[in-house]
């Protein structure tokens, strides 16, 4: 037995840890280097991945480089791209290299934050960030917040909070909420019965007129409305909902208003964008996420919720928080807001990334996505085989080839995508077959926009 402590705890010497450490930093930052290089997504059959990766599990030590190697080719190579100028696909994912910085940091130091006793520098950032981002948004100054590992984990436990608070009820949603939410509502117990899902109106938002006829049936046939979930940026269409007359229909109702701002609420943060910002602080819980249009790298959401307590009351491991001595001085135990425990210090990148570039180049990256959607919302307009099926909103344009059925769509978007050279959705808007792409990468040129739907119109199907 030696007394001689080593750095890494299975023995790695510092040197060595260095070599390999600078490695990993220059394989990033050369992936992040290579522009437009490289497929914006690529799709390997499992059988060929797992030639590369699978084996019994190494009994010796290896060569760490050749393992790194096989990560960065097979593991990292074989996915989509969403940080790739092109990749217009589902959500991309153009994170920025501050939040990597935090992500390492924390992953490096081991940082947790469960407990303040266990993390107080941590919570500390969490809920420095969580404020910064409530004060942007325009939500109540004393809304209590929590950051989760995306919109999902926000959405139940928004939603679990919700029904904790007003007991069972029926629930409204629109045909474009995000599927997470029905999920959510299925999980914890709500049936079918409970939930109506509302026909959207022209804009594919929610219509308040059938949330209020909807509630009103339900309470002529003796049910308790309870939970209206609206969106701040559709996923299919970037479309806002109405949040003051919905707050207005949830007041009257005595109704939970639970916003879902998981992909469009960071939109907020641009003056350009403020109309997304309004009445937000009526909602009774919002969630937003940092990996979506924060350009944070996976994963990171967050979920507030208007009445003070309401997170711990849902949450609280222990009922000793009520008489906890730390409480009144504002320390905050994170694994009394959340259904985690052990977690890691979310909060650093975020901390990191407004120091780095701060407000004013966040908010410079959101509005060119914003933009650029408009860009190609023109560029569609003034191309006769294109028709606009839903304008430029927040980052999203759906459109259609003219003549084009849901099989076509499918099909151009899959050539385009196994070609490697870009990435655009194929989806349906109640019924109708749309293209769809969303333009949230500032490192997108209007060029990329311009090749990217050529090609789409004219790929061998
Ligand atoms: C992406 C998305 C979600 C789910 O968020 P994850 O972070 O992927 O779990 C929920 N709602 C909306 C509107 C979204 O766009």
């Amino acid at each position: 037995v030696s007394d001689q402590r080593q750095a890494d705890s299975l023995g790695l010497d510092p040197a060595e840890m260095r070599r390999l450490g600078y490695w990993v930093v220059d394989r990033v930052i050369e992936h992040m280097e290579r522009d437009d290089q490289g497929p914006a997504v690529r799709e390997s059959p499992l059988r060929e991945l797992l030639e590369a990766l699978d084996g019994p599990p190494p009994q010796s030590p290896g060569d760490p480089l050749v393992a790194m190697q096989t990560l960065v080719d097979v593991a990292l190579g074989n996915m989509q791209h969403g940080d790739h100028p092109r990749y217009f696909a589902r959500v991309p994912g153009p994170s920025s290299f501050a939040g990597v910085l935090g992500d390492w940091l924390g992953t490096g130091f081991n940082a947790i934050s469960a407990s303040w006793a266990g993390g107080s520098g941590p919570a500390t950032a969490e809920l420095v960030v969580l404020g910064w981002l409530r004060t942007l948004l325009g939500l109540a100054p004393d809304a209590e917040g929590v950051l989760t590992s995306g919109g999902s984990l926000a959405n139940l436990m928004g939603l679990i909070v919700a029904r904790k608070r007003r007991g069972s009820g029926v629930a409204y949603l629109c045909d474009q909420t995000h599927a997470s939410i029905e999920r959510g509502l299925v999980a914890i117990g709500f049936t079918h019965e409970q939930i109506r899902i509302l026909p959207s109106d022209d804009c594919y938002r929610m219509s308040p007129e059938a949330v209020a006829d909807a509630v009103a049936q339900d309470r002529r046939n003796g049910l308790r409305p309870g939970f209206v979930i609206a969106t701040v940026g559709t996923t299919n269409t970037g479309a806002v909902d109405q949040i003051g007359d919905l707050a207005r229909i949830c007041a009257e109702a005595s109704m939970w208003l639970h916003v879902d701002g998981a992909y469009g609420a960071p939109a907020a943060l641009c003056p350009r964008a403020r109309n997304v910002a309004r009445d937000l602080e009526r909602a009774d819980s919002i969630v937003l996420d940092p990996h979506k249009w924060l350009f944070q790298p996976y994963d990171l959401g967050c979920l507030w919720v208007r009445e003070p307590g309401a997170l711990t009351d849902a949450f609280a491991m222990t009922p000793e928080y009520l008489t906890d001595a730390s409480a009144a001085l504002g320390e905050v135990d994170f694994r009394d807001r959340t259904l985690e425990l052990s977690r890691r210090a979310r909060a650093l990148k975020l901390w990191l990334m407004f120091h780095i570039y701060g407000l004013e180049g966040i908010q410079t990256g959101i509005a060119r996505g914003i933009a650029l959607a408009e860009y190609a919302e023109r560029t569609l307009s003034s191309d006769e085989r294109w028709e606009v099926v839903t304008p430029a909103q927040l980052g999203i344009v759906t459109f259609a080839l003219r003549g084009a059925d849901a099989a076509e769509h499918a099909a151009r978007s899959e050539a385009l995508a196994r070609d490697g050279y870009a990435a655009v959705t194929a989806t349906s808007l109640r019924g109708r077959s749309v293209l769809r792409i969303c333009t949230i990468n500032p490192r997108t040129t209007e060029r990329d926009i311009d090749t990217t739907l050529d090609r789409l119109a004219t790929i061998q199907i």
